[in-house]
């Protein structure tokens, strides 16, 4: 799992950044507001939490590019003792959860905990992109009607890739959510997967709706 920590106080953020490690999550700290919203708008995390009061552009106006432009990650808002307005604006502007500063570390945990649980339990209903239906309960995909047989890796890399549809994503990145261990030797083979994937999906439809990004890797298109 991937947090993403937009937090400008060095000590807070070591501590919480300690202390998801050690919980196994992977942590990517940035210290002010432009590299946290470049990194949350480019990159693919499983939770952002996200201080109020940042250098270069503050948390609430992260959270509102973010919601805008349809990033739906979960993002738990860090807010400061006494400062209800911001918690108010966060919660209406599409943050999932607070906390209030000063908090214990358990208490963090606790929350991260319960938001990619709940992450996850979101994941039962069908995505459609264009004619494609992907039931993520059945674990059952259709284009116009048709059932498409996919391997489970298969279904994976098209249900990772339909979550983040119009999003280019990286060998590396699908790589990584897909095999999590040596995902670094596996790119080459989501090239493989993406081929098989595609002929099953695409080849029977004048529809593409699997993009190759030259340099970069794939992206699912919903026109
Ligand atoms: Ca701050």
């Amino acid at each position: 799992m991937n947090i993403l920590l937009i937090e400008d106080e060095p000590t807070i953020a070591q501590n919480i950044k300690e202390r998801l490690t050690a919980e196994l999550y992977r942590v990517e700290w940035a210290n002010n507001g432009i590299t946290g919203l470049n990194k949350a708008l480019f990159e693919i995390y499983s939770l952002i939490i996200l201080d109020i009061l940042l250098p270069g552009l503050d948390g609430l106006s992260i959270l509102k590019k973010l919601r805008a432009e349809k990033i739906t990650t979960p993002v738990l808002l860090l807010t400061a003792l006494g400062d209800t307005r911001s918690k108010v604006d966060g919660l209406d502007l599409g943050a999932d959860d607070y906390l209030t500063k000063p908090f214990a570390m358990d208490e963090l945990s606790a929350r991260v905990r319960m938001l990619l649980r709940r992450k996850s339990n979101q994941k039962t209903s069908s995505i459609c992109i264009d004619d494609l239906i992907i039931d993520t309960t059945k674990r059952e995909v259709t284009r116009d009607g048709r059932t498409i047989n996919l391997t489970s890796k298969e279904f994976q890399i098209l249900e990772f890739m339909a979550y983040n549809k119009n999003r280019a994503l990286s060998r590396l990145t699908i790589a990584e959510h897909i095999w999590q261990d040596n995902y670094d030797t596996m790119t080459n083979f989501v090239d493989v997967h993406i081929k098989n994937i595609r002929k099953k999906v695409d080849s029977d439809s004048p529809g593409k709706l699997i993009q190759t990004i030259r340099g970069l890797g794939y992206m699912i298109k919903d026109e």
